[in-house]
C-alpha cells in the first residue's frame, strides 16, 4: 500500500491528509503541538470570573476555491463555522468565516478520521531501504515511500540541515527567499467590553498595533471578553527577544489609545508567533526535492499568507503525488 507522513498538522498538512487518504493512501500526520492546527489557533483560558476563549493566530478565513468552499458550506449547513457576527459580506469570496468555537475547529473537522499523532517533535530525516524514516525527541520512528513536510519553511530547513541533508544550490536559493514575519499576539480577559469594539474588530494600517478584536463579540468566548491583539511585524520584529513584561505593557499602552481606558483586566497571557504571515511567498504551490522518494515542502510559505494558500499547497501537494507517484 502506498504510504505518506505529513510533517505538520496545520491547513496545508491536514487538507493533504484528508485528499492523500480518500485516495487509498496509508496517511499519517505528526505533529509537535498538543493539539492540531498550526497556526488556526485557539486557547481557552480559565478563571474563577469564567472561562475565555480566543482565536490568538489567524482570525478569519475567506475562501474562493470550489473545493474549499465546498468543504465550507457543508460545514456551515452543520453548524461548525459561520461568517464573522456583523461583517460586511454575508455570502460571497469576501466573507470572513470563523469556527463557532474559534478557528482550531476547522482543523478538528479536517482531521477527521485520520491517523493523526500529536506531541511528536520530529528531529530528523532519513531515507534507507527505499523508504523515509522520520524521528522524533523522544525515540519514537515512524516510515513511508512519501513526505509531506509542511512547516514554515526555515524549520523545515533546519529539520533537513539537522539530518544531514544537502540542496542543491538551486533548491537553497529558492527556498533560502521566503520570508515570515513574526507576530506578538496578546491575549487579555476583562470585565466590560472597550466601547470601540462592540460592533467587530479594528483593523489599523500604521502603528505598532495592527489588530484589536473582541472573541465575545466574535461569538466564540460567551462567558467572558476576551481581547486579541496583534503587534505589527516591525514592533515584533524590533523587540521580538524583550521580556513579556514590557511587551504586554507596551501593547496594552498603544491599544488604551485606540479604544479607550481598559476596565480591570484579569488574565493577560502573551504568545510570540516567530513565523506568522509570509510577507515573500515561493512562486509555486509546493517544492518538490530532488529525492530519490517524494520529499515534498508544502505550506503558506509557497502561495501565501492566508488559511486558503495554507489549503491550496496542501492540495497541490497531494495531487502531484497522486498523479505522479500513487497511480
Ligand atoms: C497572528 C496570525 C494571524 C493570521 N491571520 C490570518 C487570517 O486572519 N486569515 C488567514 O487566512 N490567515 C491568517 N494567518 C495565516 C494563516 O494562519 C496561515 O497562513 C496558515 O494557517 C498556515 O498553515 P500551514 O499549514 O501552512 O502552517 P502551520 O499552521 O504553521 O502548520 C505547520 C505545523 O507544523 C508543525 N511542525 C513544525 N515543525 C515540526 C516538527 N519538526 N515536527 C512536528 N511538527 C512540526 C507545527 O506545530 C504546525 O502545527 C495568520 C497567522 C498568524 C500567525
Amino acid at each position: 500500500m502506498n504510504s505518506c507522513l505529513i510533517i505538520g498538522a496545520g491547513m496545508a498538512g491536514l487538507t493533504a491528509g484528508r485528499l492523500l487518504a480518500e485516495k487509498g493512501i496509508d496517511v499519517r500526520i505528526l505533529d509537535k503541538g498538543r493539539g492540531v492546527g498550526g497556526r488556526l489557533a485557539t486557547r481557552r483560558i480559565e478563571s474563577p470570573k469564567g472561562n475565555g476563549v480566543f482565536d490568538y493566530g489567524a482570525q478569519f478565513m475567506t475562501v474562493s476555491d470550489p473545493l474549499l468552499q465546498k468543504w465550507v458550506f457543508k460545514w456551515n449547513n452543520e453548524g461548525y463555522i459561520e461568517p464573522w457576527p456583523l461583517s460586511a459580506e454575508p455570502n460571497g469570496p469576501r466573507t470572513r468565516w470563523i469556527g463557532k468555537n474559534g478557528m482550531r475547529t476547522i482543523a478538528k473537522l479536517l482531521a477527521e478520521n485520520l491517523k493523526v499523532h500529536t506531541r511528536v517533535h520530529i528531529i530528523k530525516l532519513e531515507y534507507q531501504d527505499e523508504q523515509w524514516w522520520v524521528y522524533d525527541k523522544t525515540g519514537l520512528s515512524f516510515h513511508a515511500d512519501s513526505i509531506i513536510l509542511t512547516a514554515p519553511v526555515p524549520q523545515a530547513l533546519d529539520l533537513l540541515h539537522t539530518s544531514q541533508y544537502s540542496l542543491t544550490e538551486d533548491e537553497q536559493r529558492s527556498l533560502a527567499q521566503i520570508v515570515y514575519e513574526p507576530c506578538f499576539a496578546l491575549l487579555l480577559m476583562m470585565d466590560q467590553s472597550p466601547e470601540k469594539l462592540s460592533t467587530g474588530p479594528l483593523e489599523l494600517e500604521h502603528g505598532s498595533i495592527r489588530w484589536i478584536a473582541d472573541n465575545k463579540q466574535k461569538g466564540i468566548s460567551p462567558q467572558r471578553i476576551a481581547v486579541t491583539l496583534h503587534a505589527s511585524p516591525e514592533f515584533t520584529r524590533h523587540h521580538f527577544d524583550k521580556d513579556h513584561k514590557w511587551v504586554i505593557d507596551h501593547m496594552i499602552d498603544v491599544a488604551v489609545s485606540y479604544i479607550g481606558k481598559i476596565n480591570v483586566i484579569d488574565t493577560v497571557q502573551l504568545h510570540r508567533w516567530r513565523f506568522s504571515l509570509v510577507t515573500k511567498p515561493f512562486s509555486k504551490p509546493f517544492f518538490s526535492l530532488s529525492t530519490p522518494r517524494p520529499l515534498i515542502l508544502a505550506g503558506d510559505g509557497f502561495y501565501g499568507a492566508r488559511i486558503e494558500s495554507a489549503f491550496l499547497s496542501g492540495k497541490a501537494g497531494a495531487e502531484y503525488l497522486l498523479l505522479n507517484y500513487f497511480r
